[in-house]
């Protein structure tokens, strides 16, 4: 049975269409990420969860009890914000310990708990600090405790990381995953971050104007997107433009390439060709053009290429050492490795 279920919730704001009868089941223990563009629906799904937001219809169950009329604090659901929304007049503490004394539980197991979640976030030293002598990072840890201090069934995280620095996200991101693992919990995350929800999900579901494009592992919503809208949010994408030339055909200035992603479509019909930059390779026989820019990333190089006839530039990801000797301006010919590539029809 689903630990949470989305039941074809509908939500609108007046004429706006914020959710149109969204589906999704989170298992228990799972983390899934609701992944898409500002203004997509993410944050009032995790809402109406919480109970925040009233769905117009459907309905909100835990494991397979509808929730839908309960009240936001009998939900036992665990919140936290983008903004680290600590009690100021509150230590670390006593903030971890607020929830705990709001549901009367006795003095022993409310500091024997503390004492569990800060150990957890790893912030057992600073238990006497208050919110204004903690660094963004620490005061999303002990959002987290608060959290999880109260033993809920469904963690909700509304963009916890973005207000953090670029290296502290990446930190508390592995720190939130590996917490989450340990205790177990059914996580509902929300973010705008491909990188981020590629990183830390179980599941991610790439929502698209209140409606889900798909639901699928980071594997298979960055390897096999459904549409052609998913290719483009999640990672980079080249766009070659291309003739339907066969079953399984796309030619691209001249060069017939065998790809999946046009069955079914009409032999003749042009089309967008959308292609990962590892799925492009410096080819002899490929298709012309000169080198733009050779930018080194460690484990691999990318290299930005103007091809001649189209006049586009694509983006190349080559392992390590294939690039050494390249430099700006080189001739070089570019071969497509079909396999995933995703078609998109011109209008
Ligand atoms: P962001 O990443 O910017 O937070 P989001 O994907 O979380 O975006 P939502 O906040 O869920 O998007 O908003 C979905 C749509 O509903 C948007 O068009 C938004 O303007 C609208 N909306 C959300 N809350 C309200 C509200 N209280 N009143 C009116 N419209 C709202």
């Amino acid at each position: 049975m689903s630990a949470l279920t989305f039941a074809g919730v509908r939500k609108t704001f007046g004429t706006n269409v914020a959710l149109h009868g969204f589906d999704l089941n989170l298992q228990q223990g799972e983390l899934v990420t609701l992944l898409g563009p500002s203004g997509c629906g993410k944050t009032t799904a995790l809402r109406v969860a919480a109970g925040f937001e009233r769905a117009d219809s459907g309905a909100i169950l835990i494991e397979g009890s509808d929730i839908s009329k309960m009240p936001p604090h009998k939900r036992n659901m665990g919140m936290v914000f983008q903004s680290y929304s600590l009690f100021p007049n509150l230590t670390v503490a006593g903030n971890v310990e607020y929830g705990l004394r709001t549901r009367r539980i006795a003095k022993p197991e409310r500091d024997r708990r503390v004492a569990e979640v800060l150990e957890l976030v790893q912030l057992t030293a600073l238990g006497a600090r208050y919110a204004h002598q903690l660094s963004g990072g620490q005061q999303q840890r002990v959002a987290l405790a608060r959290a999880l201090a109260v033993r809920p069934s469904v963690l909700l995280l509304d963009e916890p990381l973005s207000a953090l620095d670029a290296k502290v996200r990446t930190t508390l991101r592995d720190e939130i995953r590996r917490i989450q693992t340990e205790v177990g919990i059914t996580t509902l995350f929300v973010t705008h971050d491909q990188e981020e929800a590629l990183a830390i999900s179980d599941r991610i579901c790439v929502m698209s104007q209140g409606q889900i494009e798909q639901i699928g592992s980071p594997t298979e919503v960055y390897r096999k997107p459904a549409t052609a809208f998913v290719a483009r949010f999640v990672g980079t994408m080249n766009e070659l433009p291309g003739v339907v030339s066969g079953a399984s055909e796309v030619t691209v200035m001249d060069n017939r390439l065998s790809t999946p992603a046009a069955k079914g479509l009409a032999k003749g019909s042009s089309v967008k060709l959308l292609v990962r930059p590892e799925d492009l390779t410096i080819d002899a026989n490929g298709m012309p053009g000169s080198v733009t820019s050779v930018t080194f990333q460690g484990a691999s190089t990318l290299v930005g290429v103007r091809l001649d006839v189209i006049d586009r530039l694509v983006s190349i990801d080559v392992g390590q050492g294939v690039a050494d000797s390249l430099t700006i301006g080189d001739r070089i010919g570019v071969g497509v490795n079909g396999s995933h590539a995703v078609c998109e029809p011109e209008e």
